[in-house]
């Protein structure tokens, strides 16, 4: 089955009990045992029809064994981070997700779990990052805001060599244009809020692992701890996922033609994007994955001409967030990595006039004419 099909036939794409097409939301926390212990499902936190269905798609579209939906992207993670024990080491990309570097130096630090932020670009760098207690790399690509590449398989070889599990946050190129475990990773997850779901309308985290003793490490994790995705949530992400090939088809192709005419607009000084062959990880990018995606960061001359382009579009919605059918746009400086200091953000590379765009499926001359309007003086 290909990918495209997958998203419509993968996983249970039938309801087993009625034949319904679209697998119903199974609105229940309980079930009818037939004897003591006599049960299909037991109880929704342990396991749901609806959220299984879900479950199932994700393994199936990531080349996985098995999946898990979770109450947010956080909640994912959180949980993989809890297959590991006090006095673990990990190592993670340095521009990880904000809630990602938070929930790692605010909340699981105080279970002294210790973890070391470098640049995974690099490959000596993750090496030399190696101690005896390391057990984990965490590695996400492409990064935000600045799309910083990390080659999946060279960091897997590194892994497999020291006894390490890689995880993977896949959630910018989504598994219609990566799938790491493919490239060697362990456990790929996704903050499914995003492209995923692409309608800006559920919160909802993902995780897919293809290895049958992970996977009941990974179930015991989320069951014991509770941060499940809801059967209402679970439905509305299948019939995201269903569109996913479609939307960043289109999505891609609007991004090219959003990236031309940023390079052409004589208000914008830089232009990231993976897709353009002067990006530091555009080769890496070409051969690990099939697409580019949405997302690009450009900058102005100020945080002063950015504020007022953010004020004078009209279907770029300012917003957090991301991968949806609308256009996003925002100031990372102002929004996201506010809570970063300015030198430390400027070391990153994330200048004040930095605009962060995610790009929709709206029609591209009325997005083109939006940025052309708002990069105008006046
Ligand atoms: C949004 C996001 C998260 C967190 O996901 P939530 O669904 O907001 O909890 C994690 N990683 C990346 C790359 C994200 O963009």
């Amino acid at each position: 089955m290909r990918k495209k099909t997958k998203f419509i036939h993968g996983g249970i794409s039938r309801d087993p009990y009625t034949g319904a097409v679209s697998t119903p939301i199974y609105q229940v926390s309980t079930y009818k045992q037939d004897g003591v212990g006599n049960f299909i499902y037991e109880y929704s936190r342990t396991g749901n029809p609806t959220r299984e269905s879900l479950e199932k798609l994700i393994a199936d579209i990531e080349g996985g064994k098995r999946g898990f939906a979770f109450g947010s992207g956080m909640a994912a993670i959180t949980a993989v981070i809890q297959l590991f024990s006090a006095g673990d080491h990990i190592i993670a990309t340095d521009d990880v997700y904000g809630g990602t570097f938070r929930v790692m130096t605010k909340v699981l630090n105080r279970f002294n779990l210790e973890v070391t932020f470098v640049d995974t670009s690099d490959l000596d760098t993750v090496k030399n990052a190696v101690k005896p207690n390391t057990k984990a790399i965490y590695v996400e690509t492409p990064t935000n805001p600045l799309l910083k590449i990390t080659d999946i398989q060279a960091v897997s070889e590194i892994a497999k060599e020291n006894n390490l599990k890689l995880i993977v946050d896949n959630t910018f190129s989504t598994p219609y244009w990566q799938n790491p475990l493919e490239l060697g990773a362990d456990i790929v997850l996704h903050s499914a809020t995003k492209y995923l779901g692409g309608h800006s309308d559920v919160v909802a985290g993902l995780v897919v692992v293809n290895d049958d003793k992970l996977a009941e490490d990974v179930h015991f994790i989320q069951n014991s701890t509770g941060g499940i995705l809801g059967p209402q949530d679970s439905w509305l992400l299948i019939r995201g996922i269903k569109t996913l090939g479609v939307r960043m088809e289109e999505i891609e192709e609007n991004t090219k033609k959003v990236v031309n005419f940023l390079q052409d607009n004589k208000h914008v000084q830089k232009v990231y994007y993976p897709g353009l062959a002067n990006h530091p990880g555009h080769d890496i990018h070409s051969k690990q994955a099939d697409g580019f995606g949405g997302m690009i960061s450009f900058t102005v001359e100020s945080e002063a001409k950015a504020l007022d382009v953010l004020k004078k579009v009209k279907y770029f919605t300012l917003a957090e967030s991301l991968g949806a059918v609308e256009s996003l746009i925002s100031i990372p400086a102002l929004m996201t990595h506010a809570s970063i200091p300015k030198e430390r953000r400027h070391e990153l590379g994330i200048e004040d006039g930095l605009i962060r765009i995610s790009v929709g499926i709206e029609d591209i001359e009325d997005l083109l004419e939006d940025l052309e309007n708002a990069l105008q003086d006046e």
